[in-house]
């Protein structure tokens, strides 16, 4: 049976939140990156004070952090739990129009006037929320649940626990981080000074998934360069920095790119290109599971590099290879307690626990090769950075289920 004040409790909590526009962006140079993110940072750290947490803070770079003290004098492990506050730059993230689907039976979604609508046919996972409370955006904006709904989670839980002074928990380590969209959620994360011995993410997925499992992920950075001239009189002397780009491009293996994999599959692929005939510029981003496999990767850039400088003498190429992050699997295997706790808070909360491999990186990636070993729980949110966003706020109970389970002795 679902816990009716709970559920009020994240609905309310999750609405509230979602109306604040937090989205991250790319192209700014500050951290945070937007300042919309404190809006809602400082509303949650008031929130967590009143709740009666212990060292609420809220620093320059919009990080909110907290401790949820212990109740038992036995040790246990001090557990972490984190969100992120922002949301994607691609679309306008203030969800202040929401639709709430009291009960869903099963019929398409229309999003307000936009003509957008969500097809219960193309949607397996609307099948799976058959008499749940959804909520849709009108199809102007995100919904934001990616990740708001990981962060109204964690206070339904800390809300819960205030009114349940009897069940017994550890001390849990509360912490909501900026600019995870744009890949920087983790920079200035402190990890001492959050204290906790390992942590879950709140992030995504639907009822009962969860993640121990990510990308390995690298970025090469070709700049060419040519010789620029008058077509009229360019015979032997021009050198095309744009077909230099095209012909490395045109010789990534097509059966290694984003739109022809999926599960365990890793790729290579083109990310942007800046160019001209004197000079370019090409960035490519190598994917897959296994930091081996990223070698190997980055051999067959450098032979079509090889083989390409040798075509067009008096050119110039040059590549760097920077890390983005590593699957967070090598880390967390190492402890595989975390994940076995995760699995049984899954059980218990009466879920089928589903292990997943992410095909991207998480602030959990970067954590757990900073040292705090960080798998991540799903949401119940589906169709993450579109229009047709939507939460399952009975999924959302069921996290906060797990949450219990996992912090109760
Ligand atoms: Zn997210």
């Amino acid at each position: 049976m679902i816990d009716q004040s709970l559920k009020k409790t994240v609905l309310d909590t999750f609405l509230k939140y979602i109306a604040i526009d937090t989205r991250s962006s790319e192209d700014s140079g500050t951290h945070p990156s937007t300042d919309g993110q404190f809006v809602l940072a400082r509303l949650i750290a008031d929130e967590l004070k009143t709740l009666g947490l212990r060292d609420v803070s809220l620093d320059e770079h919009c990080y909110v952090m907290a401790s949820f003290p212990a109740n038992v004098e036995t040790e246990t492990p001090v557990i972490g739990l984190i969100a992120h506050l922002d949301t994607s730059p691609e679309l306008p993230g203030n969800c202040t129009n929401p639709q709430v689907i009291s009960s869903y039976n099963g019929e398409d979604i229309a999003l307000g006037n936009s003509g957008i609508v969500i097809k219960a046919r193309d949607d397996a996972y609307l099948r799976e929320a058959l008499g749940h409370t959804l909520i849709v955006t009108d199809g102007t904006t995100l919904l934001g649940a990616d990740d708001k709904a990981g962060v109204a989670a964690i206070l339904g839980l800390l809300v819960y626990l205030n009114n349940h002074p009897e069940i017994p928990h550890g001390t849990i380590k509360i912490g909501f981080t900026p600019d995870e969209e744009i890949g920087r959620g983790a920079d200035l994360f402190d990890i001492r000074k959050f204290g906790a011995d390992f942590a879950y993410t709140v992030d995504g997925g639907f009822i009962g998934e969860y993640n121990d499992e990510t990308f390995s992920a690298d970025e090469a950075v070709i700049e060419i360069k040519g010789k620029d001239i008058h077509p009229g009189y360019a015979k032997n002397i021009m050198v095309n920095a744009i077909r230099i780009a095209a012909d490395i491009i045109s010789r990534l293996p097509k059966e290694m790119a984003p739109e022809t994999t999926d599960e365990y599959q890793g790729y290579l692929h083109p990310r942007s290109l800046d160019c001209c005939i004197s000079n370019a510029k090409l960035k490519i981003l190598f994917r897959t599971f296994s930091d081996g496999k990223l070698v190997e990767y980055k051999n067959m850039l450098n032979k079509i590099i090889d083989e390409v400088s040798k075509l067009y003498p008096g050119s110039d190429i040059k590549q760097s290879i920077s890390e983005t992050y590593r699957n967070m699997k090598t880390v967390i295997d190492r402890h595989p307690e975390i994940t076995r706790r995760l699995e049984d808070a899954i059980l218990k909360a009466g879920l089928k626990p589903i292990r997943k491999p992410i095909r991207g990186g998480t602030d959990g990636s970067r954590l757990s090769a900073m040292g705090l070993p960080t798998p991540n729980i799903f949401t119940g949110g589906v169709n993450a950075h579109s229009l047709t966003e939507w939460q399952s706020i009975d999924a959302l109970v069921n996290v906060v289920e797990v949450l219990k389970n996992i912090v109760i002795l």
